[in-house]
């Protein structure tokens, strides 16, 4: 496909600004360019085809079935998009004075107290771009808070192995050190083994309740506590909220400061880069560490202000504001008994599709999952060579989005899927029969999975070579 560039023709191009009706004034010399700006020339409608055809080239939830585990791919009402798009929302500066942006100060306070309400957290911070963001953020508060206590032993954060990699690279980049907590047989924390490491070297534990396995680990209370007894804090990474939300709240669990992620929990679009938005909400005890701008209301007006210890700015400003409304916008739409109706729906749909893969697949746990579950092709690698990138491959020939791959590292030859609560029965239905063909291709013409996928307009990119030597300058086709 050519670039707007490659097409371009001179004289193409439509002039879409009015004719000048102020006194021409023309820039000093030495800021003026000398050459013109060079840009493509090109009429509406070859613009329009171009970016049609680039949409035609990209796969979203919008297209079909995206069951891309632990990424909660849930369909985006289009009420957020036309809320987020109101002018008063839309056409705001973020320098404007306050009280000039109430209506915008009222959306972040009422999102905070519905996530409270969700989270059985005390205060939230939005400023977070995403939910990685929001656990460095975390962590950061974690560290501040006992370094105000004088208490700097405290080096180390305690992660378990099923965890997602953004867990540890936050610790780290906090400048913890991490301690791997390994699962046990069934797929949860190792109670005893946390019971061994936490201690007072302990800052705290990062964990995510469903983990990665799709697994709601019934033992939190007790690890939780095991940390606080310790001394140290509970994260928790609040990306796998979708299937308890309504339900159970981590600040019941014994958590102390979570993050969540709006672009996928709570419906903004998500893929393809954001923006998202990485909420982090805390107990009281952290709430004075918080960073700056915490909307607070006083007799119906609201104000900025800067919590007394804050830990200062993760992000200009206050985060992703349309994305903010955009969760309200669904919070509101569904209410209580709809938040939690979505909850049980997400689980639902995934035991409908892990009971139904089951006559086919390997799944890497026993028993009822939550969102998600993990498929595992070792037997089928060992016995064909086909292997879990050929399934993820063949699937795309068959109009479904891949599932997660490769993830959880501690099951061989995963794929992990999550189907969401706004599929219905009959998608599922659909990709079912796919991987039932695609089974069944593998066991008749095993070699052809390697060849796959055969539609697409790229096949198989050199994954390793693009993230070693990438080429980040286009010196055409
Ligand atoms: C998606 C995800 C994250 C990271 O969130 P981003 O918004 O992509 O930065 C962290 N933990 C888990 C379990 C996730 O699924």
């Amino acid at each position: 496909m050519k670039l707007l560039f490659e097409i371009s023709k001179d004289g193409h191009g439509c002039d879409l600004l009015p004719a000048l009706d102020v006194p021409k004034v023309s820039l000093p010399e030495h800021v003026q360019r000398g050459i013109p700006l060079p840009l493509p020339q090109l009429s509406e409608i070859e613009l329009s085809r171009h970016y049609t055809c680039l949409m035609k080239r990209t796969f979203g939830v919008n297209s079909g079935f995206y069951p891309l585990g632990s990424c909660t791919m849930k369909y985006n009402p289009r009420i957020n998009e036309e809320m987020a798009a109101l002018p008063g929302f839309r056409d705001i500066h973020p320098l404007q004075p306050e009280h000039t942006v109430q209506g915008c100060m009222e959306v972040f306070s009422e999102t905070e107290k519905a996530l409270c309400e969700i989270t059985g957290m005390d205060a939230v911070s939005f400023q977070p771009a995403a939910g990685a963001h929001g656990e460095l953020l975390g962590v950061l508060m974690i560290k501040a808070w006992h370094e105000a206590r004088g208490d700097t032993k405290r080096t180390k954060i305690l992660i378990p192995d099923a965890a997602h990699g953004t867990n540890p690279a936050s610790a780290v980049m906090a400048g913890f050190t991490v301690v791997n907590i390994p699962s046990d047989s069934q797929g949860c924390v190792d109670v005893e083994k946390l019971r061994e490491v936490a201690g007072d070297d302990t800052a705290g534990l990062m964990l995510t309740n469903p983990n990665t396995l799709g697994l709601f680990d019934k033992n939190i209370v007790e690890i939780t506590k095991i940390v606080h007894d310790a001394g140290g804090l509970n994260y928790y990474d609040g990306a796998n909220l979708n299937p308890v939300m309504g339900i159970v709240r981590p600040g019941d669990m014994g958590f102390d400061v979570v993050h969540l992620n709006i672009h996928k929990t709570f419906s903004a679009p998500h893929g393809g880069g954001g923006p998202g938005s990485g909420p982090v909400g805390c107990k009281a005890i952290l709430r004075d560490y918080l960073p700056v701008y915490q909307v607070v209301e006083k007799d119906g007006r609201y104000r900025f202000s800067n919590p007394s210890k804050t830990i200062g700015s993760v992000k200009a400003f206050y985060g992703h504001f349309p994305v903010v409304v955009r969760a309200l916008t669904y919070i509101r739409t569904l209410g209580a008994e709809g938040i939690r109706r979505a909850a049980a729906h997400a689980v639902l749909n995934a035991n409908y599709m892990r009971e139904k893969l089951s006559e086919h697949c390997d799944i890497a746990t026993k028993g009822l999952c939550m969102h998600e579950f993990v498929i595992t092709l070792q037997k089928v690698k060992e016995q064909t060579g086909v292997t879990a990138l050929d399934v993820a491959k063949a699937l795309l020939d068959n109009g479904i989005h891949p599932p997660t791959m490769y993830f959880p590292l501690i099951v061989p030859e995963a794929l992990m899927i999550e189907p969401t609560e706004t599929e219905s029965k009959d998608t599922m239905d659909r990709a079912i029969e796919v991987f039932k063909k695609i089974y069944d291709e593998i066991r008749t013409h095993p070699e052809r999975l390697h060849e796959m996928p055969l539609t697409t307009p790229v096949r198989r990119p050199d994954e390793v070579g693009a993230a070693r030597n990438p080429r980040l300058r286009y010196l055409g086709n």
